[in-house]
């Protein structure tokens, strides 16, 4: 498990950080690799690239140089909270169908 993700702009080789990084989209496969990607603006060159990564490498707090956003103890819970399956996801959606307040619920 990388401790940290470093991730370069494929134009000029700048490094890219945190505040560089325009979206951070998930792509789940059912069958095969799901992958991360992230899209970045360059500081340097101003470029837009993006970094893809395979869903089981990806961390948020990897993003994070100067210190990770989770806690150990938050790591671990929801390392073992274990994926997310397509059908959470389909629930998800469905429940954000029926409700608009239902995220707020979620979060009280
Ligand atoms: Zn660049």
């Amino acid at each position: 498990m990388p401790t940290r993700l470093v991730i370069r702009c494929s134009a000029c080789g700048r490094r890219i950080s945190q505040k560089n990084i325009l979206q951070i989209s998930f792509h789940y496969r059912l069958f095969g690799q799901s992958f991360v990607a992230i899209k970045y603006k360059c500081p340097r060159c101003k470029r837009v690239g993006e970094h893809m990564i395979s869903e089981n490498r990806w961390n948020a707090s990897l993003l994070n140089y100067q210190k990770g956003e989770l806690t150990p103890q938050e790591i671990v819970k929801f390392r073992e909270m274990g994926k997310i399956t397509p059908d959470e996801v389909l629930d998800f959606h469905l429940n954000l169908e029926r409700s608009r307040n239902w995220l707020k619920e979620l979060v009280k």
